[in-house]
Order: structure tokens, then C-alpha cells, then sequence
């Protein structure tokens, strides 16, 4: 058998986008051809662990990146293909990321996959009902609404949520990790 190697799946993208949806997909699709030691790093479930504390300013938003990476980095260092989602708004600790990730794991172990949905249908499926709350201004700083999303220059892989569905976006990078030697 062939030696797992590590990498790192970050997705990045508005509230409802569908970064879990896909994450849960892809995880379910990874252990059906046998990448049984996946991780999976939820920036909800973070920020209630590693980041509980941390609010939405720019700085914290930075700060809840940089540990998410950091777990990340360590993860695909060790050869645990790990799928990572977070807002993650702000490119430029994207970026940072990516080259904390690709020094422990090499080139290409870093994969940026955009899940890309207008605003006004992430806000019309409103999951979890932020937008609305975010509408009524009861909430401050939220992505899209008030606060802004710095969209990736090249993902790796962009997925438009509102044509594609969660199959076809899991295809497409499950395309890249094949065409990659990833898996
Ligand atoms: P996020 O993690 O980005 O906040 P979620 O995955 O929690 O988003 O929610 C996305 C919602 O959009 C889910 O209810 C999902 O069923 C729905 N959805 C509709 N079409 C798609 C699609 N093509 N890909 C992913 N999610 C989709």
C-alpha cells in the first residue's frame, strides 16, 4: 500500500456557503476509498475549544486562523489529510497559512477550495439564522453583511454552490487530490 501523505483541505467562504456540507461529504467520500485518518477541524467547534474567547474583530478573526493553520500545519506534517473549514475572510493570513502548511507537508499539501455563493443565497438559506440577526443588527461584524470577505485571487478549487451540487463540488476536488497524487 502506499504511504498517506498529509495535506491540508481548507475551506474558505461565506456563512452558508457550504464549507461543513461539503467537509462532511468529502470526509464520508475519503473513508469509502480507504483515507480512514481524516481530521476535521470545524470553525464553529473551534471557536467553542482552541479559540473560545475570540470574537470577530479583524485581529481576533487573524489570531483563530493562525491556530487553526497551526493545527492544520502539525496535522499534515504527520501525514493526517485533515479538512479544515473556517470564513477564514482575510487573505492575507490565508496565505500565511498556506506557507506554514506546505514548509511541514511540501508543495501542493495546502489545497484552498472556494466555496463561492452569492450572499443573497447564503442569506436565503440562512442556516443558522444569522443573517437575519445580522440584518436586524444583532449582530455586528458579520462576514458579507457588515464585515468584509476577501475572495482567494487562485483556489486550488472554486466551487459556486448555487450551480453545483455538494456531489459535483466533492468531485471536483476529489479530482484534484487524485490528478495531485494525493490519494
Ligand atoms: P457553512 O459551513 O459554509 O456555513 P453549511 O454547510 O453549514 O455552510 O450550510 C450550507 C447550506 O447550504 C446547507 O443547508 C446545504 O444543504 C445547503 N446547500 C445547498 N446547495 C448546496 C451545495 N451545492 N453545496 C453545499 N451546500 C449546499
Amino acid at each position: 500500500m502506499v504511504m498517506q501523505k498529509g495535506f491540508t483541505i481548507w475551506f474558505t467562504g461565506l456563512s452558508g456557503a457550504g464549507k461543513t456540507t461539503l467537509s462532511n461529504l468529502l470526509h464520508h467520500r475519503l473513508q469509502e476509498r480507504g483515507v480512514t485518518n481524516v481530521e476535521v477541524l470545524d470553525g464553529d467547534v473551534v471557536r467553542t475549544h482552541l479559540s473560545k474567547g475570540l470574537g470577530f474583530t479583524k485581529e481576533d478573526r487573524d489570531t483563530n486562523i493562525r491556530r487553526i493553520g497551526w493545527v492544520a500545519h502539525l496535522l499534515t506534517k504527520h501525514k493526517v489529510p485533515n479538512l479544515v473549514s473556517a470564513i477564514s475572510p482575510y487573505r492575507e493570513v490565508r496565505d500565511e497559512v498556506r506557507m506554514m502548511v506546505e514548509h511541514s507537508g511540501g508543495k501542493g499539501s495546502f489545497i484552498e477550495v472556494f466555496v463561492d455563493c452569492p450572499v443573497c443565497e447564503c442569506e436565503k438559506r440562512d442556516v443558522k439564522g444569522l443573517y437575519a440577526k445580522a440584518r436586524k443588527g444583532e449582530l455586528k461584524q458579520f462576514t458579507g453583511i457588515d464585515d468584509p470577505y476577501e475572495e482567494p485571487h487562485r483556489p486550488e478549487v472554486h466551487i459556486r454552490t448555487n450551480e453545483a451540487t455538494p456531489d459535483e463540488g466533492v468531485e471536483m476536488i476529489i479530482n484534484h487530490l487524485k490528478t495531485h497524487g494525493l490519494i
